[in-house]
């Protein structure tokens, strides 16, 4: 481990494990805060240069994205570097994500997926209104910290993204992942709004909206974004939630709502259904 990191940070045990990374909890020295340090193998990227563009590009998209310190947003502090490893310390997330809520409690009231839904889009509008798309919302991406406090991360696949430079490649997770994208055809930052639906949708139904037993199945559902909110499921649900889902899962880009559209919407200036069980955690 990087000498300066050492001397800055002890390192404790390990808390989770990535592509490439290996991530741990440590303490500042000086101060005693608690700390999540990401060590990423330079050696397993050394051969791709797409996977070693993506990983550069995280710590220098957290960079940008954490300068202006948006509640929502997970923090970088710093970053060390030495020939095999590149270090990155972040805030520290100890609470559960939100594939993990997810499976434990597969039906959100809607005041609890409310929760979820405004931190989450109010951290999305502020990537976007420093251009940048991040690519891979979803709830593994989606951590909460010891106050229950909702915090965008994993930006290994965010991209800058300007009106007249459209993004391409295909990027995203299956059941999240916009059609545009699928489809191979330039996009743009409202991917995000389409995965945040995805998430919305899942929370509500417990079901995806796009559902295949294999990828290829699924990817043909995503592609034919046919919506539907079957009766069983959907009848409790109101008519307010509904509509934002149809404006964010809208396969039309041109009509499909963007982040702040999405903040105005009626539904996520509610309070929910009255009779929900408090914020999860
Ligand atoms: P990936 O390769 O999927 O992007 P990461 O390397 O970012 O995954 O993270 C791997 C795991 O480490 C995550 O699933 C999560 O459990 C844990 N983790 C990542 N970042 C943090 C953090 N800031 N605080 C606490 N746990 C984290």
């Amino acid at each position: 481990m990087t000498e300066a990191l050492r001397k800055a940070y002890t390192v404790k045990e390990e808390i989770g494990r990535g592509k490439y990374g290996v991530v741990f909890r440590c303490h500042s020295a000086i101060t005693g805060d608690c700390f999540a340090v990401k060590s990423i193998d330079k050696r397993l990227v050394q051969n791709d240069a797409v996977d070693r563009q993506c990983l550069y590009n995280e710590a220098k998209i957290m960079q940008l994205v954490s300068s202006n310190n948006h509640p929502n947003v997970l923090k970088i502090f710093d970053i060390y570097e030495d020939d095999s490893f590149l270090h990155i310390i972040l805030e520290y997330c100890q609470s559960s994500d939100l594939f993990d809520r997810i499976n434990a409690r597969p039906i959100f009231t809607e005041s609890e997926a409310l929760d979820v839904m405004v931190p989450l889009m109010e951290a999305i509008a502020h990537c976007h209104r420093h251009g940048i798309a991040h690519r891979d919302i979803k709830p593994d991406n989606i951590l909460f910290n010891d106050r229950n406090e909702l915090k965008l991360a994993d930006f290994g696949s965010a991209e800058f993204f300007n009106d007249s430079q459209p993004m391409s490649g295909i990027v995203g997770t299956p059941y999240y992942v916009a059609p545009e994208v699928l489809a191979g055809n330039c996009y743009n930052e409202k991917i995000d709004v389409w995965s945040a639906g995805v998430i919305l949708y899942i929370m509500l139904a417990g079901i995806p909206p796009f559902y295949g037993e294999s990828a290829k199945e699924i990817f043909d559902a995503v592609l034919r974004a046919n919506l539907r909110f079957p009766m069983r499921i959907f009848n409790s649900v109101s008519p307010g939630a509904k509509d934002l889902l149809r404006w964010m899962l809208c396969k039309d880009v041109s009509r499909r709502f963007s982040a702040d559209q999405v903040l105005r919407h009626p539904w996520m200036k509610t309070s929910g259904d009255t009779g929900s069980m408090g914020v999860l955690s």
